[in-house]
């Protein structure tokens, strides 16, 4: 019988894989829906539950679903093009492959590209979203975490704002890397980033100047970026002790 060779059980799992992920990508299952159950994925491919559960993790780990608990919960398909570029950034961040000023000089240079664009599309409800983004700032939070995407928030929109997917794809992966880094530090939030500080970004883009809207956004990174720069010691260190 030394012809044949044992299927590892992995190998079914990655084909179970393989057969989900295309169905995604094919838009079978679109961004936001649930796909089947893990009973239902054990009678449709004929396998054991282990060997469903290994490929629903793995899709999650590659950032196609998450996982959500509870009586209506499962895995739910995520948005695609943003998550796997950023899942991507961030382990090439996490294996020390991307510097924080690395990343800093990327964010000083499209940003304010991404700014202008905006100032240049904007509609009436993306000028909506952006005002309460600012006026959301302002408001209490008790969380690093929670402080960090108040702030992150108005970047988020001018980004889905600008019109260039590539772009908000690259800004949104940005922006979790910036998130990563500031919630590990945990510096002192108010040396870093001010409530309001984007109102001469969001007043040249509700003027559709995207000339000023740019240049305001290079203002902002230029003081944001350098104090980013220097949280690469003290962020290395503190990931080290954890590991
Ligand atoms: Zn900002």
């Amino acid at each position: 019988m030394s012809d044949f060779k044992p299927i590892k059980q992995s190998r079914v799992s990655e084909e179970v894989l393989s057969q989900l992920k295309e169905a995604i990508l094919l838009g079978k299952y679109k961004s936001g829906q649930k796909i089947p159950s893990e009973r239902e994925l054990t009678e449709a491919f004929q396998v054991s539950r282990g060997v469903v559960r290994e490929a629903i993790r793995a899709l999650e780990i590659t950032g196609f679903v998450v996982l959500r608990q509870g009586p209506a919960g499962g895995a739910f398909v995520t948005d695609l093009s943003f998550n796997h570029i950023g899942n991507a950034f961030l382990d090439l961040f996490l294996a020390n492959k991307v510097s924080i000023p690395e990343l800093a000089h990327v964010r000083y240079y499209i940003e304010p590209e991404v700014a202008r664009l905006a100032a240049t599309n904007a509609h009436k409800d993306d000028i909506k979203r952006l005002i309460e983004a600012q006026e959301a700032e302002f408001l209490p939070v008790t969380t690093t975490s929670a402080r960090i995407a108040q702030f992150q928030k108005v970047h988020v929109i001018i980004a889905e704002m600008c019109g260039n997917h590539f772009f908000e794809a690259i800004t949104k992966s940005m922006m979790r890397l910036t998130y990563e880094i500031v919630e590990a530090v945990d510096p002192d939030h108010k040396a870093l980033h001010m409530p309001g500080e984007h109102g001469s970004i969001i007043d040249s883009i509700i003027e559709a100047n995207p000339k000023a809207a740019a240049s305001a956004m290079a203002e902002h990174l230029d003081k944001f970026c350098a104090s980013l720069i220097k949280m690469e010691k003290i962020y290395r260190q503190k990931v080290a002790i954890a590991v």
